[in-house]
């Protein structure tokens, strides 16, 4: 499959805590999507980005199963590697977004994790995995 990236567009996203850098976009014979590049100024950390296009989909029996209590335990072991960001007792209005979704071979690894605002997971991450 043909496959390029460019990017570079600025983007402002509505929240001081997650600061979209660049839209990276992924371009296949099939389709041009943005990927959006995504930076958490708390640990300085960007989200993950794909690298390529054709991720196998892994059969629903052999994929790791989601964890319901990811978020807190994310927040838990967040805390303890970088420090408390005080983003609320429970961090209301955030999620715990695996950077390489289940579906995709990923698993609950803390380090696979990656903290959403709900308008960024559902609005602009997951719709790109729909294309995906
Ligand atoms: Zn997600």
């Amino acid at each position: 499959m043909y496959f390029d990236e460019g990017l570079t567009e600025k983007f402002d996203f509505s929240t001081d805590i997650f600061q979209p850098l660049q839209v990276v976009y992924v371009k296949t014979i099939l389709k041009t999507v943005a990927y959006p590049e995504i930076y958490n100024s708390h640990n300085k950390t960007t989200m993950w980005t794909p690298t390529k296009a054709n991720i196998k989909v892994v059969p629903k029996d052999k994929r790791t199963k989601r964890d319901t209590n990811l978020k807190r335990k994310f927040r838990t072991w967040y805390i303890k590697e970088y420090g408390d960001p005080c983003w609320g007792a429970t961090w209301p209005g955030l999620q715990a977004h695996h950077e390489l979704p289940l579906e995709y071979g990923g698993t609950n690894s803390m380090s696979n994790v990656f903290p959403l605002t709900e308008d960024l997971h559902w609005n602009t991450v997951s719709p790109w995995w729909k294309a995906y």
